[in-house]
């Protein structure tokens, strides 16, 4: 699905593939899914020790989670897309320019983009 501009409504907060379904190519959909997962316990239990109120410590906890999590998944679902686009010949020059790069690649570039990944996420 396209990059959502919201992932609550009152009382509810989408995640994983609800909020953020997205081409497989990255193997980030179960990733985000449990980023989410962890910055929404997070907030929710933040919340609860500011606000007595619960209905107010739930309201502030899923901004937050919206706040710190929408602008990442939509960047890594738009990512997903055009890896796709580029690997399963879209432009066929472009894939083949990738397939060309992927011959002489030693791993680096790809731990590198893994850690990019990981490291500009909440866990990372
Ligand atoms: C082949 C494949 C390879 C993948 N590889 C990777 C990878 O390498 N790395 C990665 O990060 N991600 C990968 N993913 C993506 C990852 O599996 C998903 O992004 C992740 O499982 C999403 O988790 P989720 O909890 O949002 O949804 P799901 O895992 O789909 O869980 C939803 C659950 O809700 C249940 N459900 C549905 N409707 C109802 C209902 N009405 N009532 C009760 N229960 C219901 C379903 O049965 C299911 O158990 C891959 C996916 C596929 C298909």
């Amino acid at each position: 699905i396209p990059p959502l501009d919201t992932l609550i409504a009152p009382r509810v907060a989408l995640l994983g593939d609800a909020a953020h379904g997205m081409a497989p190519d990255l193997g980030q959909g179960g990733c985000q899914a449990m980023e989410d997962a962890w910055v929404l316990a997070d907030a929710v239990q933040h919340a609860l020790t500011e606000h007595a109120d619960t209905s107010i410590a739930l309201a502030t906890a899923l901004t937050h989670y919206d706040v710190a999590r929408v602008e990442r998944v939509g960047d890594i679902v738009s990512r997903a897309r055009k890896r796709a686009a580029m690997i399963h010949g879209l432009g066929p020059e472009q894939t083949h320019a990738w397939y060309d790069e992927l011959a002489h690649e030693d791993g680096d570039a790809i731990l590198a983009g893994l850690k990019k990944t990981v490291v500009g996420g909440p866990l990372g």
